[in-house]
């Protein structure tokens, strides 16, 4: 379990809250502020509550102070979205941090320099934890999206000072909670994507936690080529053949069924609009390649999810990119979506191309919570103890 915001007296504290405001930019602006915006719901709250709220983040990936990763650009965004002034600090260990620390009321919000400034902030280093904990009476951290790295902003600290999560590690946390750790079963897991190799571990601590692990893209293909199908010109790790088979060997003595398509779309190249066709499993074409799940593959998983009360999804069931091999993809995740909407099914998603996939689908607002976190997400995925999280313990 984790304390939240709800567990702290901040009035009159100085609250180091540990954000991740590390969002797109070009020309010295922000292009997408959906970060800031998300972030902005705890420290609004803090200040409302009279604590000093102090902001750290990264942005970017420095090799020390380079200028072009300044934080700078993102205080006027962050004002905007937290609805007071915001003001700055030039560095976010020592005297500069310190001036603007002093200066503030409570209720005020400021943002200090990026931490990756300090190469000691990855390498969590104990004196530069230290120094960041001087600052503050309290630690927040709300970057989830980080927090299966042990930096000194997001693991150092929480050991220096008392430490919870903030309101969007807080959803974070509890949506992950409830599609894995404590879920209603049956559970499915759709998980797709390019390739078996990335995969590994992911699948390895699924297939022991779900009841259907669903497996389409790239990814299916090298299950098909180790049991024994062709797969013509189609993406596929040959040499991962043992592997998927242990995989299938491992679901079977953990009681979790597998299930692959049933039938495929094939095209002679990967490219948008490339003529193509279904056909069964033991006709793919020599000189043609896999590029999505087929009709009778899409209804057999839709069949499969009406009977499941919750759905984990990593990647997509085929080259979503390209139409018109997205179709399983959407067609999957638009039946998901309406199952959620019907409260039948609680669909949490997220890691890698995921996102993008079912903002493409039309679906990304109406899964019951999709994770924008990547690495952290697929880390969690895994099966790991993400070290930001195991900190607020
Ligand atoms: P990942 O980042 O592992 O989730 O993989 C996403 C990528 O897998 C996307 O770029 C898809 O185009 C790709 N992908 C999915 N299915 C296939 C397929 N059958 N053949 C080639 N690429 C695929």
């Amino acid at each position: 379990m984790f304390r939240t915001i709800d567990s702290l007296d901040v009035k009159g504290k100085r609250v180091l809250v540990r954000s991740d405001l590390n969002v797109p930019a070009k020309d010295g602006k922000v292009t997408d502020a959906t970060r800031i915006t998300r972030s902005a719901a705890t420290l609004t709250e803090l200040a409302d509550r009279g604590a000093k709220v102090i902001v750290l983040t990264h942005f970017g990936r420095p090799k020390g102070r380079e200028e072009k990763y300044s934080q700078q650009l993102l205080v006027a965004p962050l004002a905007e979205a937290v609805k007071r002034p915001v003001a700055w600090a030039a560095d976010c260990i020592g005297p500069q941090a310190e001036a603007a620390i002093a200066a503030m009321k409570d209720g005020d919000v400021a943002l200090l320099e990026n931490v990756r400034f300090h190469p000691e902030e990855e390498k969590n280093d104990p004196a530069f934890a230290k120094a960041l904990a001087a600052l503050g009476d309290l630690y927040v951290n709300d970057a989830f999206s980080t927090a299966h790295r042990a930096h000194a902003s997001t693991e150092g600290l929480a050991k220096l000072l008392p430490a919870c999560a903030g309101r969007l590690m807080q959803a974070e946390l509890e949506a992950l909670g409830k599609a894995l750790e404590h879920p209603e079963h049956p559970v499915a897991a759709v998980v797709g994507g390019a390739k078996v190799s990335t995969k590994l571990e992911l699948l390895g601590n699924l297939v022991s936690r779900v009841d259907y692990l669903i497996i389409g893209g790239g990814m299916a293909n090298t299950f098909l080529f180790a049991m024994g199908k062709p797969v013509g010109t189609s993406l596929c790790e040959k040499e991962m053949a043992d592997t998927a088979r242990e995989i299938l060997d491992k679901a079977k003595a953990a009681k979790c069924h597998i299930v692959l398509p049933v039938d495929v779309v094939v095209a002679g190249e990967f490219a948008a609009g490339a003529a193509n066709t279904v056909v069964g499993l033991d006709a793919v074409p020599e000189d043609q390649m896999i590029l999505d799940a087929g009709p009778a593959s899409i209804e057999a998983i839709i069949d499969r999810l009406n009977g499941c009360k919750t759905l984990v999804w990593n990647g997509p069931l085929g080259a979503f990119e390209i139409e018109p091999f997205d179709a399983a993809t959407n067609a999957v995740a638009q039946a998901a979506a309406q199952r959620t909407a019907e409260g039948k099914l609680l669909t949490v998603a997220g890691g890698g191309d995921t996102v993008s996939a079912l903002a493409k689908a039309g679906v990304e607002g109406k899964f019951s919570y999709v994770s924008t976190a990547g690495g952290a997400f697929l880390e969690w995925l895994e099966g790991k103890i993400l070290p930001g999280v195991a900190a607020l313990g």
